[in-house]
């Protein structure tokens, strides 16, 4: 039954304009079902957000393979997540061969998705902490993914960010933001940073030092 509906699922985010066979292979893989509480595992391959603990959500799958796809993860890459959440999307980022860092500023969060993350077998290195000002410790990252909403891209991050590397970040106000994909390039023997915006998602707020203050 649940590969029924898992089936279903990667048809729509296929007409949805998703293209990669990586990143569909990576959602097909996971299950999403053992991120979710027991009442809402019946919905967890629908193509909506859902609530998980402590106030927050698990993003729609769309929107976690269409930010999956524009970071364009390879094998071996080293990648940050800012705002672990439930797990999911550091399972997506196993899935597809990166070495994954992931902050939460919620202690509850943060602990029980270390241990879904366990039991399900992904090794994902998380701490609890502001991830706005990213994980000085471990970088430069290939990739930084950032799944909740932030007032500008912060500098910290930028920073931490590989030559050739990208960010994805959603940007705007608390109701509506647009997906930024930040790149760092050179140019001319010249480090520039360069950005595209893709409009109309919503995500709940950064909360930090370089985000919302609450
Ligand atoms: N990636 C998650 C998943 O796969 O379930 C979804 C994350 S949810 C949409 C956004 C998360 O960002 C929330 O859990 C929230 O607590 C967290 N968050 C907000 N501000 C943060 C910050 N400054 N540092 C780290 N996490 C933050």
């Amino acid at each position: 039954m649940l590969n029924l509906v898992k089936k279903e699922l990667i048809r729509e985010l296929l007409l949805m304009g998703i293209k990669s066979t990586r990143v569909l292979n990576a959602i097909e893989k996971v299950k999403r079902e053992e991120f979710v509480s027991d009442e809402l595992k019946k919905m967890a391959y629908d193509n909506n957000a859902l609530p998980i603990d402590c106030n927050q959500t698990i993003s729609q799958p769309y929107t976690v393979a269409f930010m999956t796809e524009l970071l364009n993860v390879k094998e071996g890459d080293k990648v940050l997540e800012i705002g672990t959440g439930s797990g999911y999307q550091a399972a997506i980022l196993k899935e597809l061969g990166a070495d994954v860092y992931s902050i939460e500023r919620i202690a509850e969060l943060s602990e029980k998705a270390k241990q879904i993350l366990e039991k399900l077998g992904y090794d994902v290195k998380i701490k609890t902490d502001d991830g706005t000002k990213g994980w000085a410790e471990y970088s430069p990252f290939d990739g930084i993914i950032v799944t909740a909403a932030a007032p500008h891209v912060p500098q910290s991050l930028v920073t931490q960010l590989k030559i050739d590397g990208r960010l994805v970040i959603p940007v705007g106000d608390k109701y509506t933001q647009k997906i930024v994909l930040v790149k760092k390039i050179i140019e001319e023997n010249q480090e520039k940073v360069t950005e595209k915006h893709y409009p109309d998602f919503r995500f709940v707020p950064l909360i930090g030092e370089e985000g919302w203050d609450s």
